[in-house]
């Protein structure tokens, strides 16, 4: 059953009411210093009136109130501005990493002002993010310092270069009992075609990912994507007025119906071993090609059904990164799908940076996963 749920703003204090979850609501203006400041509506089954002020989400429950969520969707939804911004007014130029890999004044100012977010929010916090500060400082190109502390200045006007690279190294690439992990722009290269791309943010407490969430302004009319441990997968505009839906996978059971998902650069997948594996499992359409984790995304909502990251040829020793993975493996189990690795094992993230543990990656709408590890097996 869909529930009309609602929650009603006072300050900077948020509170989350549902049918069902008056109690709770209750308890919640109990606790609050000034219970009576509190306007809590609640709906039954009723649209709420739309009014800038009332956000209203069609599902079950998230806890919009709870710290770390807040911060996940208000971060993200500052980081993509952000990034749009950079996109709009800046000709597309791009640094090379030492691993040959693009980074742009984007990656690096995301990354700053996320990194500045989280001091500010949870200053005992770690990031564990893509970029770092030395290839910033290192590079010869001119100006592209001084392009990224002026674009951080558009969310924070008085940061200095110093506090930049600071911003960017925050937490360094520590992971603990406790951090969060960050890819600035995830699909880099689909940034600099204009094709889609992502800011990806997931929070890890021991070794599990408890809140995944991506930023997609490509996707549709710009999506936020933030799925909580136990409390499902969620989509909202990025821009206006916020307005959660609940995100579930497709229903495909078929694997000739199946919508296959697959990076856009032939190089970060193995194209000769997926036609095989499309032949075994019996896929006929061609698969969508797509940068980012808004593949997961689009699993997550239900338009595509299965998606393979397959071993390079060229990189077979390849491990996936611990940012490209954390947000979009959560979107997609709280969807109803399923992720492992190729080998059918659940992605490890309590081992650092990188997956070591795992190789490659399968999604799928749960259906069809078993066909595709059988498939992965015998090719
Ligand atoms: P996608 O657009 O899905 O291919 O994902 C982009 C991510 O792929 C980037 O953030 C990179 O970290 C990652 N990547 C880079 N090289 C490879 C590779 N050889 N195999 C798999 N992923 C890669
Ligand atoms: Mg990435």
């Amino acid at each position: 059953m869909l529930y009309q749920l609602s929650y009603a703003h006072h300050g900077n204090s948020r509170i989350v009411v549902c049918p069902g979850a008056e109690e709770q609501a209750k308890q919640r203006t109990t606790d609050h210093p000034n219970p009576l400041a509190l306007e809590i509506k609640i709906w039954h089954l009723k649209p709420a009136p739309s009014t800038p002020k009332c956000e209203k989400i069609m599902g079950t429950m998230i806890d919009l109130d709870h710290p770390e969520i807040g911060f996940a969707i208000g971060a993200l939804k500052e980081a993509a501005q952000l990034a749009q911004q950079i996109q709009r007014e800046m000709a597309p130029t791009a640094l090379t990493k030492e691993d040959k890999s693009p980074v742009t004044v984007a990656d690096f100012a995301v990354q700053a002002l996320l990194g500045r977010s989280l001091e500010t929010a949870f200053p005992e916090d770690t990031l564990v993010a893509e970029e770092d500060s030395a290839t910033l400082r290192g590079t010869p190109q001119q100006g592209i310092q001084n392009q990224v502390v002026e674009s951080v200045a558009h969310s924070v006007p008085d940061a200095t270069l110093e506090q930049v690279y600071q911003w960017i190294d925050r937490g360094g690439k520590e992971s603990g009992h406790r951090f969060w992990t960050l890819d600035p722009i995830d699909g880099t290269k689909g940034f600099l075609r204009g094709n889609q791309y992502v800011v990806a943010l997931a929070l890890v407490v021991k070794g599990e990912v408890q809140i995944g969430a991506l930023a997609c302004p490509n996707l549709g009319r710009g999506s936020l994507i933030i799925a909580v441990r136990g409390q499902g997968c969620w989509r909202s505009p990025l821009t206006g007025l916020e307005r959660f839906e609940k995100l579930r996978v497709s229903a495909c059971e078929d694997p000739a119906q199946a919508r296959l998902l697959r990076s856009f650069e032939a190089e970060h997948t193995n194209v000769g071993q997926m036609d095989e594996l499309m032949q075994a499992i019996g896929v006929s359409a061609q698969p969508v090609l797509m940068d980012s984790q808004a593949k997961y995304a689009v699993l997550a909502e239900g338009t595509g059904d299965l998606l393979f990251r397959l071993l390079s040829p060229t990189y077979p020793d390849y491990r996936e990164k611990i940012w490209d993975q954390a947000a979009g493996s959560l979107v997609i189990e709280e969807a109803g799908g399923r992720i492992t690795d190729l080998d059918g094992k659940p992605l490890d993230f309590s081992v650092g940076p990188l997956l070591t543990q795992n190789r490659g990656v399968v999604a799928s709408n749960g259906h069809l996963h078993e066909a595709a590890l059988k498939a992965l097996r015998a090719h």
